[in-house]
């Protein structure tokens, strides 16, 4: 899982408090975005570390990140 942050790393799931949006770290639209996330300091993570767990919190999943999820 090189791909996800180090701070981060132990969730794959990541919600963006600005915009209400959660990534997928193991299919991630575009590593620029999480970038930009941490830079910020703006994550969310879930517990349990679950896309319907985001949901429940009002989070939309990233539709990038699902299309990549899927192939
Ligand atoms: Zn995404």
């Amino acid at each position: 899982m090189s791909d996800r942050l180090v701070r981060i790393e132990e969730h794959r799931w990541l919600g963006d408090k600005r915009s209400f949006v959660v990534h997928d770290q193991d299919n991630v639209c575009d590593k620029a975005v999480l970038d930009d996330i941490a830079a910020a300091e703006s994550w969310l993570t879930f517990g349990p570390d679950t896309s319907v767990e985001a949901r429940n919190r009002g989070y939309k999943v990233c539709p990038a990140c699902a299309a990549k999820s899927a192939d």
